[in-house]
């Protein structure tokens, strides 16, 4: 069901997360919650990825922008409630629609900053998007068709594909409004300080983990750090092998992250968490790596791997659909040494 949809990966993942991730505060709506004095996280957003701000003398700074345009403009008035302070900043994590597709929604002025690889993976988001808009139409028209022809005594499956034709049409709807906008700044490999009035926020290259533009944004005077992708705290991590992760590299930058002083680690995806969440994605990582390596030393192919694979340390973790994905991403890495 999933495989015809992987040429567009943070299509497919928003739409995956959207049925299996529910925040406990989802019935009162989105809220800005305080993760420390100037930070806040924006709480009940549904399928988005977690999106925090910064509040300081200078305006306000944004780490991700949520999974549609709908989600930008619930961001923009969340913070609205906390300050009425400019929205100066607006950082992306990385590509996935899951963190970017709200990103159209901020004031025009806002400045955008991501990973330099970001571009050229939102493009290709972009051409399939064009490509998919085309085939909207004949979809939707051929749907129509076969409704029509559904008699009164197939009346159960004329009304699931009436509820399909609404699904498709607001699909449609969604990508059609949808607008790609690219960052003004971008960073490579390193670190980009922004001052922003007395607090300062460290935006960090640690080179390819989760996709290849993934970003760490540190508030050392907050001693927060929002992690993006970078960490699924307790659900199984999706990780992006076509934008070129990196499963060693990642281990090695959550351990330096562990040396920073934190009190508070945002996810991108689950529950605020403390540092403790840092040393256990090191070690999903590495129990990810040890049983792809035993079973290519086994002889075992990708696909007996997907099937047969256990990690029965992280049995209880969310996502679990993600965790066939997770193996074959450390395959292909792997399988190359
Ligand atoms: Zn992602």
């Amino acid at each position: 069901m999933i495989q015809k949809f992987v040429s567009l990966p943070s299509l497919i993942i928003s739409t995956l997360l959207f049925s299996v991730f529910m925040l406990p505060a989802a019935d009162l709506g989105p809220q800005a919650v305080p993760v420390s004095e100037k930070i806040y996280l924006i709480d009940g957003l549904g399928e988005s990825g977690n999106v925090a701000f910064l509040v300081a003398g200078g305006g306000v700074l944004v780490v991700d922008s949520g999974a549609g345009p709908a989600d930008g403009r619930t961001i923009v008035e969340k913070v609205r409630s906390v300050t009425d302070r400019p929205i100066r900043y607006l950082v992306l994590t990385h590509y996935h629609g899951d963190h970017t597709f709200g990103l159209q929604s901020f004031p025009p002025d806002t400045v955008i900053i991501a990973q330099q690889n970001l571009s050229k993976n939102m493009q290709r988001d972009d051409d399939e998007i064009k490509d998919l808009l085309e085939k909207f139409p004949g979809r939707i028209t051929a749907l129509k068709e076969k409704i029509a022809k559904l008699g009164k005594k197939q009346k159960n499956e004329k009304t699931k594909e009436e509820e399909n034709l609404k699904k498709l049409e607001a699909r449609y709807a969604f990508y059609r409004e949808l607008q790609l906008i690219r960052p003004q700044i971008t960073v490579d490999r390193g670190k980009m300080t922004i001052s922003l009035g007395g607090e300062t926020a460290e935006i960090i290259s640690p080179g390819p983990a989760h996709t290849d533009d993934n970003l760490l944004v540190y508030f050392p005077g907050q001693k927060v750090v929002h992690m993006g992708d970078m960490l699924f705290y307790r659900h199984h991590p999706y990780i992006d092998w076509r934008a070129g992760s990196d499963t060693s590299n990642w281990i090695a930058a959550l351990r330096e992250v562990q040396t920073w002083p934190l009190e508070k680690v945002i996810p991108g995806h689950g529950l605020l968490a403390g540092k403790e969440a840092l040393a256990e994605q090191v070690q999903y990582l590495t129990d990810l790596r040890a049983a792809v390596v035993s079973g290519l030393k086994n002889g075992q192919t990708l696909e007996q791997m997907k099937k047969s694979l256990a990690l029965p340390a992280w049995k209880d973790l969310g996502f679990p659909d993600m965790l066939p994905y997770a193996i074959e991403a450390a395959y292909q890495e792997l399988n190359k040494k």
